[in-house]
């Protein structure tokens, strides 16, 4: 980025021989014109032997670093002055290899050339440093007779101040032809000390610009793609990694920006502090970004809970550079930035090895983008600490490897959101699995309870069908499966009888032995009587107290009083035995034989047999009476 201090815009200073400069301030680097310094250029500027560059006749472009010789001036108090008598004393050296990156530095660098213009249609050249963050740059272009002219640039100047509107800094140079001019470049700068210099026409300038801006465009094209793809998919998901990767590509769009010198064209051409603090500033944000992103696509904190402490640490680092480089001057913050972006791609590919080692497969295209973006990266920072020249694959490096490194992340976030899908429907499945059995467990144990439930409930409505003391059908029983007997009797036209036995003077008996004793006759008189009507299929009932009931199918009036007569003489034959007690039981009976052509009630037939008992009792109890 170069600014030029011109008197009026387009004109740079000029200055004539025995006309000082008279003190003016450039930039960073001081210094003061004088006459001494007038004449070591005038006595010892063209009888050096430095390198020289002839620009050839068809020539449109030439690149300055292999016809150069620099000095390092390292405590940047050299004017140009100075410079000369360096030059005079054969302290300038000629570039290593024409490469003229030195990494970051203290002081200031002079580069010499002598440039002989041999193309006679091409007299005005660009010159162009191909490096968009040195902060002060002064350009002294002397000719043969005795003209200096002046030109200041850098990042520390407003954009607007540039030759030409463009992201490096740039001047023009008038190089008449078959005229030898002196040139002098000195850069002081914070920044890495990168000082590729060029010259254009016009024309190979417009060429130029025209490839490396359509480079840029595509770069940045697939950055925004890729960006709002994802920001679209992060919309539709609401998964953090989206998010994260969208924070990342955003920061490290913003810090290749910054690099390309574009930051500065369109962000903060007037800001020479944001021109400063803006590369280690974004650096940090991407770091963060960058570790975010990695911490929540690897799901770090559930596979490896101590690495994730580790990036966790690694953010915080960022977060405090980040605050602190905007305090910091930027040869300190921006070269420990570069550095810590190294040791942060270096754990970034550790931790996507090791949750790799889990078993986790999208890890796998995680690191190879990773290794692509490690690659570019180390290339570019190689350079800029001056380990390697300066060619297009070093230059742009980043980009290259941040390109191939955000598609493959993207790549990568799909392929991951696959798995974790594939991941849910597996466990979707096996819940599922389970829930099925789950419910067959439950509803087989529900069956059983049911089973138990309806057991319980016929051995209920078994027991309620049921006398307490003598197990016989109780007379609620003794109603129904009557009814039932006597509709049979009526449709088969069968006869049908009823018996009511009483006990004689049961109370007595009671009163006599107890209540214990007179359950016990009670139960040895069911048990008599039941034995003694099996062979007749009889529905027999205890009717209360200590009466019974018992109806006999298909037996008429007489079959009926000769059963009666039957029961009542077996329990006569024998006592009931109850403890050292021998009690003689006696019952009288009444008989009914029901008459089924007559559509009577149940309860006038049982009145009826309770009338006969009646008169079996009036009669003088122990016999049987027949109604
Ligand atoms: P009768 O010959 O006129 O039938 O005289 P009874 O004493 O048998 O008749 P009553 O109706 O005067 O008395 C019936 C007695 O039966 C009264 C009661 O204490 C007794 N009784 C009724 N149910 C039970 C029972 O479940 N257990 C015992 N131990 N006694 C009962
Ligand atoms: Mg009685
Ligand atoms: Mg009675």
């Amino acid at each position: 980025m170069s600014t030029l201090r011109w008197k009026q815009p387009g004109q740079p200073d000029v200055v004539c021989p025995g006309k000082p400069l008279g003190g003016k301030k450039l930039g960073m680097g001081h210094w003061r014109f004088r006459w001494t310094g007038l004449l070591v250029l005038l006595i010892c500027g063209s009888a050096q032997a430095q390198p020289r560059l002839e620009i050839a006749a068809q020539s449109t472009q030439e690149s300055l670093g292999p016809h150069t010789a620099y000095f390092h001036d390292t405590d940047g108090s050299a004017d140009l002055t100075a410079a000369l008598a360096h030059l005079s004393e054969q302290r300038f050296k000629p570039l290593p290899n024409g490469d003229a990156s030195f990494g970051f530095q203290t002081g200031a660098f002079w580069f010499h050339a002598t440039l002989l213009n041999r193309n006679p249609a091409e007299q005005r050249w660009l010159l162009v440093q191909d490096y968009a963050l040195s902060d002060e740059i002064d350009v002294y272009a002397r000719y043969p007779d005795g003209r200096l002219v002046h030109y200041t640039g850098g990042d520390s100047h407003p954009f607007e101040q540039r030759s030409i509107r463009y992201r490096h800094p740039n001047f023009w140079l008038n190089l008449p032809v078959d005229t030898p001019v002196q040139l002098f470049v000195r850069v002081e700068s914070q920044s890495s000390m990168q000082v590729p210099l060029s010259l254009y026409t016009p024309t190979a300038f417009t060429e130029l610009a025209r490839n490396s801006e359509l480079g840029i465009g595509i770069y940045y094209g697939i950055l925004l793609a890729l960006f709002f793809y994802n920001l679209v998919l992060w919309l539709a998901l609401r998964d953090a990694s989206y998010f994260w990767y969208l924070f990342h590509i955003s920061a490290f769009g913003l810090v290749l920006f910054t690099l390309n010198g574009l930051g500065f064209e369109y962000f903060w051409s007037h800001s020479a502090w944001l021109a400063d603090k803006s590369v280690p500033l974004s650096i940090c944000l991407a770091q963060i970004g960058m570790q975010q992103f990695a911490r929540k696509f690897l799901d770090l904190r559930q596979r490896w809970p101590r690495g994730d402490r580790v990036s966790l640490g690694l953010i915080a680092f960022f977060v405090l550079l980040g605050v602190a480089s905007t305090q910091l001057p930027y040869h300190i913050a921006t070269p420990v930035a570069s550095a810590a972006v190294l040791l942060s791609i270096a754990w970034i590919a550790a931790i996507t090895i090791a949750v790799m080692h889990t078993g986790y497969r999208p890890a796998k295209v995680f690191l190879l983008a990773w290794a692509m973006f490690l690659l570019g990266t180390a290339v570019f920072v190689a350079l800029a600490f001056g380990l390697l020249p300066k060619t297009f694959i070093t230059e742009y490096g980043v980009q290259i490897g941040s390109a191939l490194e955000m598609l493959l992340l993207s790549v990568a976030l799909g392929y991951r959101y696959a798995a974790l899908r594939n991941e849910n429907e597996r466990i979707v499945g096996n819940a599922k699995i389970q829930l099925e059995q789950e419910v067959q467990l439950r509803t087989a144990e529900l069956r059983s309870a049911l089973d138990q439930l309806e057991e319980a409930h016929l051995r209920l409505r078994e027991f309620s069908r049921h006398d307490g003391l003598t197990d016989l059908y109780n007379r609620t029983h003794f109603r129904e499966a009557f009814e039932q007997l006597l509709s049979q009797a009526r449709n088969t036209r069968q006869p049908i009888s009823l018996l009511m036995i009483d006990l004689d003077h049961f109370k007595r008996i009671n009163d006599t032995y107890g209540h214990l004793v007179g359950d016990d006759c009670l139960r040895w008189t069911s048990n008599t009587l039941a034995e003694a009507l099996e062979p007749y299929n009889a529905l027999l009932a205890r009717f209360g107290g200590e009466e019974f009931i018992a109806a006999l199918p298909n037996l008429g009036p007489v079959q009926a009083r000769a059963v009666a007569e039957e029961l009542r003489q077996r329990l006569r034959q024998r006592p009931c035995h109850s403890g050292e007690f021998d009690i003689s039981i006696s019952a009288s009976i009444g008989v009914h034989s029901v008459d089924v052509e007559a559509k009577n009630s149940i309860d006038s037939a049982l009145q009826v047999a309770d009338q006969a008992l009646y008169a079996a009792k009036a009669e003088g109890r122990d016999c049987v009476r027949t109604l």
